[in-house]
């Protein structure tokens, strides 16, 4: 019989300003889904967007975790470990190789010259979390080999109109059929910068990562990267998405809510005070009393988490 091999799961953060409680709510689920089960917890660093990313405000995450105690096994701004780099600002290369992959074995990618004010006029449809679902005015009528265009433009990736199910840890059973819920999506802008979807799936791949653990904004992503490991031939790993923590007025974290940021929350709590607030709203244990890392690891079990879209902060939780 085979053993399994350990979970390799990992937290992927964007540094474009300081953790709020959403964003570590996430890191302890996933470092205690991998921890707990005796695997590796990688940190990824995503900062793809050069306008938004702060070398600053990687350094801060990492202090901020270290401080919660969760310290990762590879990767950070060292980028220690054997699937380095763990920065994919150092990936161009990598990214820049998938997508060659993709050119030369399928006739699905073409040159897109819209806009965001063009696509904004063109009363396309939105999906529920506000996208633009592409209304294809650049795609070509039949799928046919690239062309490398004569001024920049994006490169859009032609998507199927079929239903891509799969099962999500927390979720259960998740549908979509992307030709209706996304359409055609970008892998490489105008200017350059590769897309979220295409350096995900490549880097998840390539660090062999075996869970995704993340917030339920990116479930209606997850079909669009699983199209994209099939198209790289790559397997692809399960996917856990976690409720959305949200104000007592029921909106979704933001930067605004500096009083849930973790500058603020260190300045009024204890690590295991926070730790035990994080372990309350996922339902680990019944009273947001202190707890610590050793103690929510013999705790950890998928099936205490349960499914629903967000989490409503109780107005005293904090105070
Ligand atoms: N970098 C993304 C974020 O900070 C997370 C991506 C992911 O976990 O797949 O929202």
């Amino acid at each position: 019989m085979n053993t399994p091999s350990p979970l390799r799961g990992r937290f992927a953060p964007s540094p474009s300003g300081r953790m709020h409680l959403g964003n570590i709510f996430t890191a302890l689920i996933s470092y205690l889904s991998v921890k707990s089960s005796g695997g590796a917890w990688i940190l990824r660093i995503e900062d793809l967007d050069p306008q938004r990313s702060r070398l600053q405000n990687a350094l801060m995450i990492q202090d901020d975790l270290l401080w919660l105690g969760l310290q990762w096994d590879e990767g950070g701004l060292d980028d220690a470990g054997p699937c380095a780099p763990y920065r994919q600002s150092l990936c161009d290369h990598i990214y820049a190789d998938a997508l060659t992959t993709i050119t030369h074995t399928t006739s699905l990618l073409y040159p897109c010259f819209c806009t965001r004010a063009d696509l904004m006029a063109s009363n396309a449809p939105h999906q529920s979390d506000g996208r633009i679902i592409y209304p294809g005015t650049c795609r070509p009528p039949q799928p046919r080999p690239w062309v490398t265009p004569p001024r920049p433009a994006a490169i859009r990736l032609r998507v199927p109109d079929r239903i891509i199910s799969f099962t999500d840890t927390v979720f259960g059973p998740v549908s979509s059929n992307l030709a209706t819920d996304c359409g055609d999506f970008i892998l490489r802008r105008a200017d350059g910068a590769w897309a979220y979807q295409l350096a995900v799936v490549v880097d998840d791949a390539r660090m062999h990562i075996s869970q995704v653990v993340r917030g339920a904004d990116l479930l209606l992503s997850t079909a669009q990267q699983l199209y994209l490991y099939q198209l790289l031939r790559l397997p692809p790993p399960r996917f856990a998405h976690l409720p959305l923590i949200c104000n007592s007025r029921g909106q979704r974290l933001s930067k605004r809510d500096s009083s849930l940021s973790m500058q603020a929350l260190r300045q009024s709590h204890t690590p295991q005070q926070i730790l035990g607030i994080l372990a309350y709203l996922a339902g680990l244990i019944p009273r947001p009393s202190p707890a610590t890392i050793p103690q929510l690891l013999s705790l950890f079990s998928w099936d205490r988490i349960t499914p629903r879209d967000t989490i409503i902060l109780p107005d005293n939780l904090l105070s």
